[in-house]
């Protein structure tokens, strides 16, 4: 195993091993979770793409955030759009490349419909793809 895929095999076990505190609304915002870690017991707040780039972000959490989110339902907002979201993954060049890139169809009416104002070049970056093959995809049935 590669250094690279040790290192993502470790992070998968350090957020799969985390509690599940609460999960954010499931239709809009699936990626956002509220997680503890098992052995200090540290709060986080874990934002997780596993179908587009395979990335995860983490934000640590106040108590007083957790009990926002446990009793109100009130979530921080540093997840909250999609596509930003998948952003951070570009950035953080964890990116991944679709042999066949129709299978992002999918992804991209999706981003349409979860970050209408982002940019539509951000949103062709944000899924690894240029601005034209971003725009082919819109034109592309949904599944
Ligand atoms: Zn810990």
């Amino acid at each position: 195993m590669s250094k690279a895929s040790a290192d993502l095999v470790r992070r998968f076990d350090a957020v799969a091993g985390m509690q599940r505190v609460a999960s954010a609304d499931r239709k809009t915002r699936w990626w956002i979770t509220a997680r503890r870690c098992p052995r200090c017991a540290t709060p986080w707040l874990v934002g997780q793409d596993e179908v587009v780039h395979d990335f995860w972000a983490l934000k640590r959490l106040s108590d007083s955030a957790v009990a926002a989110i446990t009793n109100e339902a009130w979530w921080p907002a540093d997840f909250d759009s999609y596509g930003r979201f998948l952003l951070r993954a570009v950035d953080a060049d964890i990116t991944a490349r679709f042999a066949n890139a129709d299978e992002l169809a999918y992804d991209a009416h999706r981003l349409e419909d979860l970050s209408p104002d982002m940019h539509a070049c951000d949103k062709a970056r944000a899924l690894g793809e240029d601005l034209a093959d971003y725009q082919r995809l819109l034109t592309l049935p949904p599944e």
